[in-house]
């Protein structure tokens, strides 16, 4: 079976769906192609945190540069937000942890403000989706087509892709936006994956609301999520680890010590997929004539999303 589109996008995670849903508010036909299930972006937090990951994951040499790009994201969501149908929820963020004076001065170099609580500091500065919720609004009304894609090749002046089950769909354009797992590409489009690298991470769903906004502390993070908390997250280099009972064990016993509490109660653990690349920042642009890339946010796909959307929307 072959079908047809004008703009193809590969993967349907918050890059995916975010390109797709900007593309198609601007009046372009797209087709996004996806087997379904879970993805990194389904079972992400869901913070969009200039603060917090300027704060705890400095990138050197320049720290304050880099939060000013992950503020810009950040900036870009209220409208996104209220032009997707996405609730944003901006109640902030809670430091629990040492040397609060020292966090709040970090913070202000940084270019965020925050202020001393009893058991830490607050920053208003970082805010949050339900990231199944916002993967349904950016979805909405957005044509899919449910596969693996296996290859991609030029057609043409197009492209064609071939899927797992044979079928094909042409398409003028193509968005490649499928995390860490690639299909068959042209020469020139591996080369420029050549940097992207894969980061595993797990999150426990407990099923009691242990915080009323999201808090960050050493080694971790709480998150309320519907009736629940999630509790993030491991960092795992190359994928996920065929062992990690260890560091999950850890992250629980972090949340316990900050949280002050006995135990977590019950949990169930998801895991995802980070794509990311040197620099930490979105691989995106136009790579082939009609080849775009949205890939590979690191820790901050969510964040990232309305600015990858606007990037690769503006080229076409
Ligand atoms: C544990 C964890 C917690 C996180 N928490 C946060 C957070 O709080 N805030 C934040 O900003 N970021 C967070 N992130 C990072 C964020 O989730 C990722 O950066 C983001 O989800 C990446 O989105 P994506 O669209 O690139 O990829 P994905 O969400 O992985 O989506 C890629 C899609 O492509 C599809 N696909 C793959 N191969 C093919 C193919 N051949 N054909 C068709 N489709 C294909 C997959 O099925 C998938 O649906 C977290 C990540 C993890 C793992």
């Amino acid at each position: 079976m072959t079908s047809s589109c004008d703009i193809a996008v590969i993967g349907a995670g918050v890059l995916g769906l975010s390109v797709a849903a900007e593309l198609r508010a601007r009046g372009r036909g797209v087709l996004v192609v996806d087997p379904g299930g879970p993805n990194a972006s389904s079972v992400a937090a869901g913070m969009i945190a200039p603060a917090m990951e300027s704060l705890l994951d400095p990138w050197e040499p320049d720290p304050v540069g880099r939060a000013a790009v992950l503020r810009a994201a950040r900036d870009l969501w209220p409208e996104f937000a209220g032009r997707h149908g996405i609730e944003l929820i901006r109640d902030g963020v809670d430091w629990i942890g040492p040397d609060a004076d020292g966090v709040i001065a970090r913070l202000a170099l940084l270019g965020f403000a925050a202020e001393r609580t009893e058991r830490g500091v607050f920053c208003p500065e970082d805010w949050r989706v339900d990231p199944v919720k916002a993967l349904a609004a950016l979805g909405q009304g957005v044509e899919r087509l449910e596969g693996r894609v296996g290859a991609v090749r030029v057609k043409g002046e197009g492209w064609q892709l071939t899927l797992a089950d044979g079928s094909e769909v042409s398409a003028r354009a193509v968005v490649l936006a499928c995390g860490t797992t690639f299909p068959e590409l042209p020469e020139a489009v591996m080369r420029a994956l050549g940097d992207v690298h894969a980061i595993g991470g797990r999150l426990a769903f407990a099923k009691l609301r242990l915080v009323e906004r999201p808090a960050r502390f050493v080694g971790g993070y709480a998150v309320p999520l519907g009736e629940g908390t999630v509790i993030g997250a491991t960092m795992e280099a190359g994928g996920l680890l065929a062992e990690a009972s260890g560091l999950q064990d850890t992250l629980l016993e972090r949340a316990c010590e900050a949280l002050g509490l006995a135990e977590i109660g019950p949990v169930e653990w998801r895991m995802g997929v980070r794509g990311a690349t040197a620099d930490g920042l979105p691989l995106t642009g136009e790579v082939m004539p009609g080849f775009h890339l949205a890939l590979a946010p690191r820790r901050n796909g969510w964040l990232m999303g309305p600015t990858v959307a606007g990037v690769v929307a503006a080229a076409f």
